[in-house]
């Protein structure tokens, strides 16, 4: 992982080159995605829309050396993820490991004439429910997943009585919407012929409190800048981010950066985790921080996350989309479980270097150096104007593209003088 030192300031070429001697990289997996191809995932397609593929190179998880693959448009999230990997590697790395992996569907019952009616036909029924469900969707039998369970649960509000029945599918490898789907809207049938009620709908849901993955990482304050007193802020930092709500927002959303980047990178519905995510730490009526930092008795710093990570490895746009392809042989690894753990560590990474930064240098500090560079190309610098320019706007008072205008002149002017 050595060959990784100073990624940050290697040209593109060099850096894949460092990356194809680490990893199994296919060439071709960094072609564009073709229009017939495109054209068959979505509809009125007329074009594919960029964004920025980085990787995230230091993160040792379960004593195993990663590089995150990880798509997005914000400046800065990566080198922050890298940046507390790296750190936390120092101090041993990650330990992470999946809690239970099932998925969720529902078949709603809004104000049945006979609740019982229903709730006991699930319940004397299992058997014909079992291989009604099995049968339609019966390669995930072979696969070594299927149903788990199904049972009812009552919902009463006001005058309103509306029966769920709740089915737990071991969906392996996929996320498992479209299979849940299909085997929900067969037993809706069975259920509604034997019960003469009819059901409002039958969908998968994204709340996944049964699809659960933990992590947690320990450091030494000794290891940090203002190694006396960091310890205590960074335990403040997660007080606060559990005491008021506005800051809980931006604690998760500064989460999300990280996980979102790998979610899309791998392929994976990010909306469907994010609303899996959001849920699960409302279930107290009210939004929590998705991590918590505390000292232990040694005064050691524990960072540690628990989230529901509805993932997929195979399925939906995964093996559609070359650069998803690319991102599972830089992850070394194509294994739902393994990338829960993964991105479970990048969601403690990423807020590990949020909250290190507002505790002590603030962010902007970093943030300007992206900024600048930002500022150069709206500007209109060449390629070659561009380190220059940065280093000529990180000098100035006021950072904006007026100030980014006025310096690229002054550049050009200095060299054609
Ligand atoms: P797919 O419909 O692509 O199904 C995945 C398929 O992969 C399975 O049916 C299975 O087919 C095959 N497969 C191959 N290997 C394995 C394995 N080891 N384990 C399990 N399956 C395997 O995707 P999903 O059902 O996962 O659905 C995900 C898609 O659904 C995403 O695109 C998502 O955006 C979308 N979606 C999401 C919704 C939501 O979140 N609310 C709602 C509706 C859709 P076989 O066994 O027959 O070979």
């Amino acid at each position: 992982m050595s060959q990784y030192k100073g990624f940050y300031k290697k040209s593109i070429a060099e850096r894949l080159e460092i990356l194809k001697r680490d990893r199994h990289i296919n060439p071709d997996y960094f072609g564009s995605l073709p229009a017939s191809t495109y054209n068959n995932m979505i509809e009125n397609a007329i074009t594919t829309f960029e964004l920025p593929m980085g990787v995230s190179p230091n993160y040792c998880i379960n004593g195993r050396q990663i590089v995150i693959p990880m798509v997005t448009e914000e400046p800065s999230v990566i080198a922050a993820s890298s940046n507390a990997a790296n750190i936390i590697k120092q101090n041993g790395g990650f330990t992470s490991s999946v809690i239970s992996r099932v998925m969720r569907g529902e078949i709603a019952f809004v104000n049945p004439n006979n609740p019982q009616a229903i709730q006991d036909f699930i319940e004397t029924h299992q058997e014909a429910l079992f291989d009604n469900a099995h049968q339609a969707h019966p390669s995930i039998i072979k696969r070594g997943g299927g149903v788990q369970s199904i049972t009812t649960r009552h919902i009463t509000k006001d005058d309103n009585t509306l029966v769920i029945v709740d089915v737990l599918v071991d969906t392996q490898e996929a996320m498992g919407a479209n299979m849940i789907n299909t085997i929900l809207e067969s037993l809706r049938t069975l259920i509604e012929t034997n019960t003469q009620e009819h059901a409002l709908m039958a969908i998968l849901t994204n709340n996944t409190p049964e699809c659960l993955v933990h992590a947690h990482c320990t450091l030494d304050p000794s290891t940090l800048k203002f190694s006396d007193t960091i310890g205590q802020k960074i335990t403040e930092a997660s007080l606060l981010s559990k005491l008021d709500p506005f800051r809980t927002a931006t604690h998760n959303k500064g989460i999300m950066n990280g996980v979102d980047a790998i979610l899309i990178a791998t392929g994976n519905d990010w909306r469907a985790v994010n609303a899996g995510i959001y849920s699960y730490h409302s279930r107290n009526g009210q939004l929590e921080p998705f991590t918590t930092w505390s000292l232990n008795d040694e005064g050691m710093i524990c960072g540690e996350t628990t989230l529901p990570l509805a993932l997929g490895s195979v399925g939906g746009s995964i093996g559609l989309n070359p650069k998803v392809k690319l991102a599972y042989e830089i992850l070394g690894f194509h294994d739902v479980k393994s990338l829960m753990e993964c991105i479970a560590c990048v969601a403690l990474a990423q807020n590990f270097a949020a909250i290190y930064a507002l505790t002590t240098d603030g962010i902007q500090k970093g943030h300007m150096a992206l900024h600048a560079r930002n500022l150069a190309l709206k500007a209109g610098a060449k390629p070659t104007e561009v380190e220059a320019l940065v280093h000529l706007l990180l000098k100035q008072p006021h950072l904006n593209s007026d100030t980014a205008k006025a310096c690229l002149e002054q550049l050009k002017a200095t060299h054609s003088s």
